[in-house]
């Protein structure tokens, strides 16, 4: 599905894209765009529930997203809504789940069975988290001199010489060290143009003026 979702933003050519998926899911680099993850939990968007989850974006000009993120709230959080929620034990009733996604807690699906209602909303991306991140988009903005990403991946800018935005991040960099590479934007990496040229491979030649795949990787330096 990544390289599914490269091809289709090769192809396309967007100013900028962006992608959600869980923790854990490798770095989708694109010919041509700037790579940035943002590590975001569903706690620092108001929410009650733990739902640790993996934006990418990636943008022509290099523009870096700004998260404003909000303080937990200091209540027991709930466990993660999930696609599956219909069939669990011990299920969540259809107000709680909603309002746990950030909905109205009367949001209706017209036309959907229970358990289709179920997997759809569990499946969305929370209606705040979608806010937090659409304000980052509108945002986004050039890194000025003697600014950098923390070093963790998590997003966040930090000025000066630090590399690290806060203790969690200085555990998370620990963790991460020996796990999935960690980017910055610029750099096209050798591991993409293999993603894109699986993804071709699986569907045929590119159509004409997109051999500049070749040119901008080398151009920008791919490691
Ligand atoms: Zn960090």
């Amino acid at each position: 599905m990544l390289a599914e979702f490269c091809r289709i933003v090769y192809r396309a050519r967007p100013s900028w894209w962006l992608l959600e998926n869980v923790a854990g899911v490798p770095d989708v680099m694109v010919p041509g765009y700037s790579h940035f993850r943002i590590d975001l939990d569903a706690r620092e968007c108001g929410l009650r529930q733990i739902r640790p989850r993996v934006f990418q974006f990636g943008h022509v000009a290099g523009l870096v997203p700004v998260v404003t993120r909000r303080r937990w709230l200091a209540v027991d959080p709930s466990r993660c809504a999930m696609a599956s929620e219909f069939s669990r034990p011990g299920r969540r009733g259809w107000p709680e789940f909603c309002e746990l996604q950030g909905l109205p807690r009367d949001f209706e699906l017209p036309g959907f069975t229970l358990s289709a209602k179920y997997r759809a909303v569990g499946n969305g991306v929370p209606l705040p988290m979608a806010r937090t991140i659409a304000r980052a988009v509108l945002d986004a903005r050039a890194l000025v001199p003697g600014e950098s990403l923390c070093r963790c991946g998590c997003g966040r800018i930090v000025a000066g010489r630090r590399e690290l935005a806060t203790v969690a991040c200085r555990k998370r960099a620990q963790r991460k060290r020996d796990g999935v590479r960690v980017t910055v934007p610029g750099p096209v990496t050798a591991a993409a143009s293999r993603l894109i040229a699986i993804s071709v491979a699986a569907r045929g030649p590119l159509s004409r003026g997109t051999s500049r795949l070749s040119g901008q990787s080398a151009g920008e330096g791919a490691r």
